[in-house]
């Protein structure tokens, strides 16, 4: 596994929530009601028995713990820190009805996924294997084509991951903020799904004239691309240096390229990957971020826990504003000009760097170059316009599942 434990960014980016000691753990898991059709489950885009695997690890039984959620789950350790369980089972738990603070699932997932990937022993019990053994490429390696290969693997399929970049893992190991998901722990979970049998293929990128040979080699092919590039503003000034889109300035800093920000940043959108960039700023060491959005507060797309988030990080918000250059010197980023839509008054906010986070185009070429009769499946960001990890987590499954079913009969 590639070391990425950057000491600097660990003490830049401490957990969000972070993880429960073993008593702690206990107390909390001692909590849960272990409701009967329990809404905490209904509410997990994967369907987490979640009474169940609380109350196994509330009798110390660890292993039976994780294994309950990885039946449903296989990328149950990243999804119990990148979830926002605020909106989903804990949002759902009853004890918001009692007026009482909801049970803490997300930790307590990570707690019972962390012991079991520290124990050295992440052998799954073993699955009903198909008639056949079907050949299947999953391209992109990211959440939703890491769990289509692992469930195809557990029913003893033949499965490769092909991933154009040197590492795997897709969003997880570069594009989720440091604090929620470091890449460290994304890249270990990847190494969980290859030991289930599948191959990872890094550094090789599937065009269009490699994407026509599939028809021979596999049987049933997966995109989990995720989506393409993000869009640009659009605007002049968009090629100074100093102007750097969302998700290459996560990348950089979770795989330790970048190790600073300059002081004065203004990131451009109001979703959680423009927030995500926003309070990454903050961290690296920028004194002034501010966010930059042309329609109101009601109207960002970001989580409100997000939106505190940054605001709790210092980062300022500039709402129904949006920039109409990037100004300039000597080829460097010397301020973002701006209009405010409802006054048209023209300001001008100066910084040294500019992050546009509007959004990503879908890239769908493969798609159009498929042939023949390959049978060709489709899931995460790359269909849903970009969701949550766990909505990825949840598609693989589903695509998995449909690829089993289709190509052959299980065996009694
Ligand atoms: Fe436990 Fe809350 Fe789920 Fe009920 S809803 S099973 S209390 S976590």
């Amino acid at each position: 596994m590639a070391d990425l434990a950057n000491p600097e960014i660990a003490r830049r980016f401490p957990d969000l929530h972070p993880a429960f000691a073993h008593q702690e753990a206990a107390v909390e898991a001692n909590r849960c009601l272990y409701c009967f059709d329990a809404p905490c489950t209904v509410a997990c885009p994967t369907h987490i028995d979640v009474p169940r695997f609380i109350r196994k690890l509330a009798s110390e039984n660890f292993r039976g713990s994780a294994l309950t959620i990885l039946d449903a789950n296989l990328l149950g350790a990243s999804c119990s820190r990148v979830c926002p369980v605020e909106v989903l089972c804990e949002g759902a738990c009853v004890m918001h009805r009692y007026n009482r603070a909801p049970i803490e699932i997300g930790r307590l997932q990570r707690f019972a996924l962390d012991v079991f990937h520290a124990s050295g022993d992440t052998e799954l019990p073993s699955l009903p294997s198909g008639a056949r053994q079907l050949r299947v490429a999953c391209v992109g390696s990211g959440p939703a084509s890491l769990s289509c290969a692992g469930e195809l693997a557990r029913r003893g399929h033949k499965v490769t991951v092909f991933e154009a970049r040197p590492l795997a893992g897709g969003l997880n190991t570069y594009g989720v903020a440091e604090y929620k998901l470091n890449a460290e722990a994304a890249l270990r979970e990847v190494e969980f799904i290859q030991s289930l049998g599948v191959e990872i293929r890094c550094n090789e990128e599937i065009d269009s004239a490699r994407f026509t040979q599939f028809a021979a080699e596999y049987d049933a092919v997966f995109l989990g691309l995720g989506l393409g590039k993000m869009e640009q503003l659009g605007i002049p000034g968009e090629d100074l240096h100093g102007v750097v889109d969302a998700l290459r300035f996560i990348a950089e800093y979770k795989t330790g390229e970048r190790l600073s920000a300059p002081g004065r940043v203004v990131v451009v959108g109001a979703g959680n990957t423009a927030v995500d960039a926003a309070s990454a700023a903050r961290r690296l060491g920028a004194n002034d971020v501010s966010m930059l959005y042309r329609r109101t507060v009601a109207e960002m797309s970001a989580f409100e826990f997000e939106y505190e988030h940054a605001k709790h990080e210092g980062v300022e918000f500039r709402w129904l504003a949006k920039p109409l250059r990037i100004a300039g010197q000597a080829g460097r980023v010397t301020g973002l000009e701006c209009v405010r839509v409802d006054t048209g008054d023209e300001f001008t906010i100066p910084c040294e760097m500019v992050i546009p986070a509007i959004g990503q185009s879908r890239g769908r070429a493969l798609l159009e170059s498929a042939q023949g009769s390959l049978k060709i499946f489709a899931g995460g960001d790359l269909t849903n316009g970009g969701r949550e990890v766990v909505d990825a987590v949840a598609d693989g499954k589903r695509a998995a599942l449909a690829i089993h079913a289709q190509f052959g009969e299980t065996h009694a």
